[in-house]
Parts: C-alpha cells; sequence; structure tokens
C-alpha cells in the first residue's frame, strides 16, 4: 500500500475497531492507519532479556515478566498510600510497591494480571523489591493472558505510550499490538520508498515498508535496531534537508556588499590594539571576512565563551564594512549592554575615525533626531543599540552589516527586521550561551559556525565555591578584602521575572541592609530593572569608574557587562538560578589579570537538579561543557527554547546528544544532495521532493517555524 491510502484509511476500518475506540484514538491523533504504523512504542520487551526472579542481583535494572499473586492494599501499619503486588514467574517471588497512586492501580491490577515491568532491583535481607516499576500488562481482552505468547515464543513485544482514556477504554499495549498486526496483515505496510535509491544504497539503509514492520513486529533484535535506524535516519536527514536547501538559497544570492577593500581603518584598528588577538580570534576574523567577500550575504553565528572577546571580533568586521563604504548596526538586548558596547567600540573605534552613534529607547527627543539624521545621511559609520535600531524611523544609508549579539535573547522576527533594513545584508549572530555542538547541528543547521575557543591570555581560573547560609559571614570577609585592595564586588540577587515585586522588593532591602550593615564602609550602588536606563547607566558609570565598590543587583547585570576590576561575584540563592544564567552571571568576574571568585550562596538541602548545577558549576569553567551538563539535566528542548529547538524537539525516533555521528552522516548526505540538485527536479529526488513538502513542512508549521 502506499502512504496516502494508509493516510486515508480510518482506523475504524479495522476490525475490533468501534465507534466508542476510535473516539478514544482519535483524542491521541490516532486517526487513520498511517497513525497507527507511526505510533512509536515506548519500549520493547526482548524475551531473551527478561531476568528470572530467582537470578536478581541487587541494585540492577531489569525487566521482570509475570503473574500477580497477591496484592496488598493496605500495606504494613494500615499506610493507605502504599500499594504491593507481589508477582511470580515460577522461579521466584518479586515484590513491587508503590507510596502512592494506590486506587488507581487498585483498578488497574488484579491477582492473576499477567505483567512486565522494569525497574532497579532492591533486597531487603532475601527478599526482592522493586519501588516504582514501569510497567505493562500483557492480557488480551478476553482475559487470556499473553504469558503463553510471551514465553513459548521468542518474540520481542513492542510497549506502547498509554495515556489514561485508553486505559479506561480497555485499550492497552497487547491491544495496541493486536490492531496495528492487524492493519499489517490486511492492508500491508506503506512501501512507497521516502528516500532515494541512492541514499537507501550508499548508507544500507532498510527499506522503509519493512521498517514498519519492523517496528511493531520485530523479529530479531538486530533487525529491529536496523529499523530504529531507518527511522532516525529519516529524521536526521530531512531536518538537515530543510537546513541545506536554506543555506543554499541564502549561498546562491549573488547580491551581497563584497567588501573587498582591507582599508586603513582595520589596518589602524589592528596596530592600535594594546594586545595581540587570540589565535581563535584571528581565526573568527579570518573566516568573517572571508564570507564578506564572497558576494553572497554572511549568516554566521560566532560562539563564544563569556570573555572570549567576541566584541572585538565583531568591531573588525564593523571596520571593514566602513572600509568598503557601507554602515555596520549592531543589536544588543538590553540598555546597560548597549551603553556598555557603545563606550568600549567608541574608544578603539575614534581612534581610527570611525563615528559611532548609541540608539536605544530612553534617549531624549532631540538627541535621538540628531542620531536618526546622522544615520541617514550616513556621516554615521556604527550604530549601536536595543531593539530601538529596528524600529521603522530608523533609516540607514546603505546599512552592509548586521551584528546581533546575545542572539538568543532575540526572536526570530526581530534578527529578520534588521536584516530587512538593507537589500542583502550580512549578519554576524553572537552568542555566550554556548550550545552543545550535538545540538548546534540540529538547531542551527544553515547557518556557519565560528566557535572561540580560546581566552585571552593572563586570565586567572575563577575560584567556585558553594556556601551554605552559615557560611555568609566569610563570604562578605572575602568580599571586604577584595575591595580593600582596590577591587570591586558584585551581589546579585534572582528575580525570575523583573516585575515580581516580592523579590524586588527582597532585593532592595538586602541592598540596603548590606549597605548600611557589613558593607557601610562601602560605596555600595544598587541596578535593576525598574530604574530607568538613566539611573541604571548612572550606577553602572559608577562602578565602571570605581566610584562604586561593591554592586548589588538583581540579573539585569548578567549578560555581557565587563568591568575588569570585578573579581568577586556573589550569587544569593544560586540554587534558584539556571546553569546558563549562573555561567553568564560568573563571566563577569575574572576578566582582568587579577585571582577572582565567585560564590554560590545556597538556602537549605540541595537536591536534585539544582545540585546537579551548582556541582557543575564548582567542577567546570568551560561554558560548552556546563550546556551539555544543562541539555542532560534539563532536556535538549529546554536548553534551545522554544522557537530554536522546533527541529530538535519534534524528534520521535533520533536523539541528537545520542545520534551525533548520524546526525553528521545525514547532514552530509543533505548537503551533498542539494549541491547536486538544488530544486531535487531530477526523476530520482522525485520521492525526496514530495516527501519534504507534504510531510515536512507540515511538521515545521506545527512546531511554529517558518
Ligand atoms: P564576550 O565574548 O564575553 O562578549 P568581551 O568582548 O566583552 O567578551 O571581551 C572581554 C574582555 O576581554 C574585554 O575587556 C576585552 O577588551 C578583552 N579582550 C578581548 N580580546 C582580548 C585579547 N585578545 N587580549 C586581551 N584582552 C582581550
Ligand atoms: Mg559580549
Amino acid at each position: 500500500m502506499n502512504r496516502a491510502d494508509a493516510a486515508a484509511y480510518p482506523v475504524s476500518s479495522l476490525q475490533g475497531i468501534g465507534p466508542r475506540r476510535a473516539r478514544v484514538l482519535a483524542s491521541q491523533g490516532l486517526r487513520s492507519v498511517l497513525d497507527l504504523y507511526e505510533y512509536v512504542p515506548r519500549r520493547y520487551l526482548d524475551r531473551s532479556r527478561v531476568c528470572r526472579i530467582a537470578e536478581l542481583v541487587d541494585g540492577e535494572q531489569v525487566t521482570v515478566a509475570g503473574k500477580v499473586t497477591r496484592i496488598d492494599q493496605a500495606g504494613p501499619g494500615n499506610r493507605k498510600s502504599m500499594f504491593r503486588v507481589w508477582l511470580g514467574d515460577g522461579s521466584g517471588e518479586l515484590e513491587l510497591v508503590w507510596f502512592r497512586g494506590a486506587s488507581y492501580l487498585g483498578a488497574l491490577l488484579r491477582p492473576g494480571s499477567f505483567l512486565a515491568v522494569h525497574g532497579k532491583v532492591g533486597f531487603f535481607g532475601r527478599r526482592s523489591q522493586m519501588r516504582h516499576p514501569d510497567f505493562d500488562r500483557l492480557q488480551n481482552p478476553s482475559g487470556r493472558s499473553a504469558e503463553n505468547d510471551l514465553l513459548k515464543t521468542g518474540r520481542i513485544i513492542p510497549l506502547y505510550p498509554l495515556t489514561d482514556a485508553m486505559k479506561k477504554a480497555g485499550i492497552g499495549s497487547w491491544q495496541l499490538q493486536r490492531m496495528i498486526q492487524n492493519a499489517i496483515e490486511t492492508y500491508g505496510t506503506p512501501s512507497e520508498e521516502v528516500l532515494s535509491r541512492g541514499i537507501l544504497l550508499r548508507h544500507q539503509l532498510m527499506p522503509i515498508g519493512e521498517a514498519y514492520r519492523q517496528l511493531h513486529l520485530p523479529s530479531s533484535p538486530g533487525q529491529l535496531e536496523r529499523a530504529l535506524h531507518r527511522f532516525r535516519w529519516n529524521e536526521l536527514f530531512y531536518a538537515q534537508l530543510y537546513f541545506a536547501r536554506r543555506y543554499h538559497a541564502l549561498k546562491s544570492e549573488r547580491n551581497a556588499v563584497v567588501f573587498e577593500r582591507s582599508g586603513e581603518k582595520t589596518a589602524e584598528l589592528y596596530r592600535l590594539l594594546p594586545f595581540d588577538l587570540t589565535g581563535a580570534q584571528k581565526r573568527a576574523v579570518r573566516e568573517i571576512y572571508r564570507d564578506l567577500r564572497s558576494g553572497s550575504p554572511m549568516n554566521r553565528l560566532l560562539q563564544g565563551d563569556v570573555g572570549s572577546g567576541k566584541t572585538l571580533v565583531a568591531l573588525f568586521a564593523m571596520a571593514l564594512a566602513s572600509d568598503n563604504g557601507v554602515q555596520a548596526a549592531m543589536m544588543v538586548p538590553t540598555e546597560i549592554l548597549a551603553f556598555q558596547h557603545w563606550m568600549s567600540i567608541r574608544n578603539f573605534a575614534g581612534q581610527v575615525g570611525l563615528r559611532v552613534a548609541l540608539l536605544t529607547g530612553r534617549q531624549g527627543a532631540r538627541e535621538r533626531r540628531k542620531v536618526l539624521e546622522e544615520v541617514e545621511s550616513g556621516t554615521i559609520d556604527i550604530v549601536v543599540g536595543t531593539h530601538a535600531v529596528i524600529q521603522d524611523q530608523v533609516r540607514f544609508r546603505r546599512l552592509g552589516l548586521a551584528v546581533i549579539d546575545e542572539q538568543h535573547r532575540f526572536g526570530v522576527l526581530q534578527r529578520k527586521a534588521l536584516q530587512d533594513k538593507s537589500d542583502a545584508a550580512h549578519v554576524l549572530l553572537m552568542t555566550a550561551t554556548p550550545i552543545p555542538r550535538t545540538l548546534a547541528m540540529g538547531a542551527f543547521g544553515d547557518l556557519d559556525v565560528t566557535v572561540l575557543d580560546e581566552l585571552p591570555g593572563g586570565r586567572k581560573r575563577i575560584v567556585t565555591r558553594l556556601c551554605r547560609e552559615e557560611e555568609r559571614g566569610s563570604v562578605y570577609d572575602a568580599v571586604l578584602k577584595e575591595v580593600r585592595a582596590g577591587r570591586q564586588a558584585y551581589v546579585v540577587y534572582p528575580l525570575v521575572d523583573e516585575s515580581e515585586k516580592m523579590d524586588l522588593k527582597a532585593a532592595v532591602d538586602s541592598c540596603r541592609q548590606l549597605a548600611s550593615g557589613v558593607f557601610r564602609d562601602r560605596r555600595v550602588g544598587l541596578v535593576h530593572g525598574q530604574m530607568s536606563g538613566e539611573e541604571k547607566e548612572a550606577v553602572m558609570d559608577g562602578f565602571r569608574n570605581g566610584s562604586i565598590d561593591i554592586l548589588v543587583g538583581t540579573t539585569v547585570i548578567e549578560v555581557g557587562v565587563d568591568v575588569p576590576d570585578a573579581t568577586v561575584m556573589v550569587i544569593e540563592h544560586a540554587e534558584r538560578f539556571g546553569l546558563a544564567q549562573l555561567h553568564q552571571l560568573r563571566g563577569r568576574v575574572g576578566r582582568g589579570c587579577h585571582q577572582s571568585w565567585c560564590f554560590l550562596l545556597y538556602q537549605g538541602r540541595l537536591s536534585g537538579d539544582a545540585a546537579s548545577r551548582l556541582q557543575a558549576m564548582e567542577r567546570t569553567a568551560d561554558g560548552f561543557r556546563l550546556s551539555e551538563i544543562d541539555a542532560e539535566i534539563r532536556g535538549a528542548g529546554n536548553v534551545l527554547g522554544r522557537e530554536q529547538s522546533g527541529m530538535v524537539s519534534g524528534f520521535r525516533f533520533a536523539d541528537p546528544a545520542r545520534d551525533y555521528t548520524l546526525m553528521q552522516a545525514a547532514r552530509e548526505a543533505a548537503f551533498r544532495l542539494v549541491e547536486e540538485d538544488p530544486q531535487l527536479q531530477h526523476e530520482e529526488n522525485r520521492v525526496v521532493r514530495t516527501y519534504f513538502r507534504d510531510y515536512f513542512q507540515q511538521h515545521f508549521s506545527l512546531a511554529g517555524i517558518g
């Protein structure tokens, strides 16, 4: 059968699926036979891997299959919430324990129920026990147990995800398996290929029809693995094909400004630097210059850990723009950062004759009008600003390069608005929130990526300490010691949302207490998101020029702030911050040649994810490593954020972190295909084009990306 037919047959066309079951299945998105075929088992129960109860070993993660012999709903001492079940398999008995969900389990499990359970075995004396196991009922509707099927045949049994509604309607994993088996026997599987023959052969992929069959009726572990591999390949290939097509479309535009002159300003800038560029910075500048000369628009992501010197790389690109007679704009997420970038860029740029303007939403009308005029007339070479730079009134004489700093803070539309300010501007995206290599390929597959993997020399490793409340005194001592030595310190309070009045009050109160208490002989400044732009700038200015010793603030100081004399970072309630944020905050110190410290104060007992996060902070300073750990803790989709992860989180078979090599192979195949046949017009690529259009673009619109 072909896909279209499978998609057209309703599940109710199958034997044993009446209107009621069809309704329940439909509520899970299972409407057609194709939907059933694409319903992915959660796990497989492989009989050859089922352990005998008599042979269980303490602490092992195992699968056991057997019959419920006894149930105890009351628990010892009549603990109502506890639920215990004994499972026998002929070799012995295993106790299953739940500490909650008794009523739900009571309705589900009976003596005689045949179960497959999966979990960690614990021993209490000679009694083996499993707590809160993952379990599946293996039983058909007539009550005849599937025991015989399971134990007598060597089959691998798919275990499907089930919802409460499905369970209530009597649809268990066993029933689903029967339905799908029935469908396969009646209709066969969709055998119409979705990959070209060349790719199937070159990568030795299982034919799609066979892969569907093996997915639901595996004949051996090896065949099942090949089927899963085939489906993973499908997903990764089509994801990469999407990127390949976008990438190719961009590269084949030849209308970008060619930055062919490397003139006085770039050369002069290089001469003027008080330090040498790091090797990584030089490499980045070279790669960017190559893009800018290529004739097609640059679309490059510059990833570099905090403090790796991205701003300077951007400045070189902007100087090159000016050498070639076009303007550059740099968009940053906060007022403070805009101001700071403007100051530091102006400092270098001014000396080489580059004119830099600041544009933010908080400027006075007169000043703003003047800037707008100068931008339009072309007197200004570089505009640094917040998203004020993308507003309608801003007209460039000729914009040739758009730089977006801390790009993860901006949405796709804001980025696009800046690009649209010119016909074909080059775009440089920068981020200090490193994304694991494995994920970057899945999320930014249409960008060229440069990694700054080197910090400017002379930096010392920041000492990071986790501190309990009782250690607060010694943390303050450390702050005072540094301040006495002429250094500066940050104290940061968590503020999940700047509009949270309670948190804000707590931060302001604590600041006052610190200012009139332990730090009363020191100059303390406060900065938070509800101050006006001018107020914030005044405080930041004070901190930068050294008239403030200790800056207390909420996370508005998080991104990008650069004060080389600051050597202590104290983070209050560190357990509430995310890993990326903690890393960003820590990156505010250790920017000069002095030894720096980061104290992570936490409340209560550390456990769970918070403990993992803080321990990771203590263990490593490598932003890439931290982002990998973050992905492990939170899952890839959460690290990338919704709009960046649309691609990655939509996978059902592939796991971008695990399948890195596979993704690379699929990427090469996709890019090669687009290189050879950009419009997918060759006869042999027709299937690819059809599948891409009909199926995959729908996937993208569901994931909310273009
Ligand atoms: P980030 O990559 O976090 O945006 P910045 O661009 O703010 O980092 O740079 C951090 C600090 O390092 C700045 O004070 C900058 O002047 C300095 N810096 C940048 N490049 C070098 C270098 N090659 N040698 C020494 N210091 C550098
Ligand atoms: Mg920066």
